[in-house]
C-alpha cells in the first residue's frame, strides 16, 4: 500500500495520508476540521454540524471571544481549546465542551479545573 505524508492542518508536520491522528500534535483530524462532538467532517463558516446540530462557534473560555469548534486552538487569544482525557490509559485530547471522551467515551469531569490551570499558565 502506497502512502504520501500531507502537512497536518494545526501544525505543518508531514502525517501519513492515512495516519487518524498527527503524531507531532495529537489532532485526530489533521486534514480537515471535524465536529467535536460527532467527529463528522465540518467546514469554517458554518452555523452549525450538519451531522448532529451542534453549533460550530462557542466562546473562548479564556479570552471570551467567539472561536469555531474545529480549531485546536482559540481564534481570539490562541490558547489551545483541547484538554485531556482524565482516563490514564487513554488521555486523548478532546474539545474543552465535551461532557464524554470521543474516544474512550469516560465523562470527563474536571473540564473546569483543566481550564483553570491553563488558564494561569500551566499546560
Ligand atoms: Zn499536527
Ligand atoms: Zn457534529
Ligand atoms: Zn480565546
Ligand atoms: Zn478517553
Amino acid at each position: 500500500m502506497a502512502t504520501y505524508k500531507v502537512p497536518c492542518m494545526h501544525c505543518s508536520t508531514l502525517v501519513e495520508r492515512d495516519a487518524h491522528f498527527c503524531p507531532q500534535c495529537g489532532s485526530r483530524s489533521p486534514f480537515g476540521y471535524q465536529c467535536p462532538a460527532c467527529l463528522k467532517p465540518i467546514e469554517r463558516g458554518n452555523a452549525v454540524c450538519a451531522s448532529c446540530g451542534r453549533q460550530l462557534t462557542t466562546l473562548c473560555p479564556y479570552c471570551g471571544g467567539s472561536t469555531f469548534v474545529g480549531a485546536q486552538n482559540c481564534d481570539a487569544c490562541g490558547k489551545t481549546l483541547l484538554i485531556r482525557c482524565e482516563s490514564k490509559r487513554c488521555g486523548e485530547l478532546q474539545f474543552f465542551e465535551n461532557p464524554k471522551c470521543t474516544v474512550c467515551g469516560k465523562r470527563i469531569k474536571k473540564a473546569k479545573k483543566q481550564i483553570e490551570n491553563i488558564r494561569k499558565g500551566g499546560k
